[in-house]
């Protein structure tokens, strides 16, 4: 089976086309409330979604910087995933 680069093992339950590759969880804020990582399903695994847990419906400005830094850092990760 094929992984791609940022996959986690000790997240990743693909197997065959069931299942799904995660990668690491990154907490975003002091509070815990907001986690993010990459996410691609079993049977597509060059094609990567950003999963998204926010327990949060405000953040303060410079969360909001930070979260957006994160989410291009793992944009780009998510590029070229099978190489
Ligand atoms: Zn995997």
């Amino acid at each position: 089976m094929t992984h791609p680069t940022w996959c986690d093992p000790a997240r990743c339950d693909a197997r065959g086309s069931a299942g799904a590759h995660r990668s690491r969880t990154i907490v975003a804020d002091e509070r815990r409330l907001v986690r993010i990582g990459l996410y691609a399903p079993a049977a597509a695994p060059g094609v990567a979604f950003v999963e998204l847990r926010c327990g949060a419906q405000m953040l303060h400005a410079r969360q909001a910087y930070g979260l957006g830094r994160l989410l291009v850092s793992l944009a780009r990760a998510a590029e070229d995933p099978l190489r």
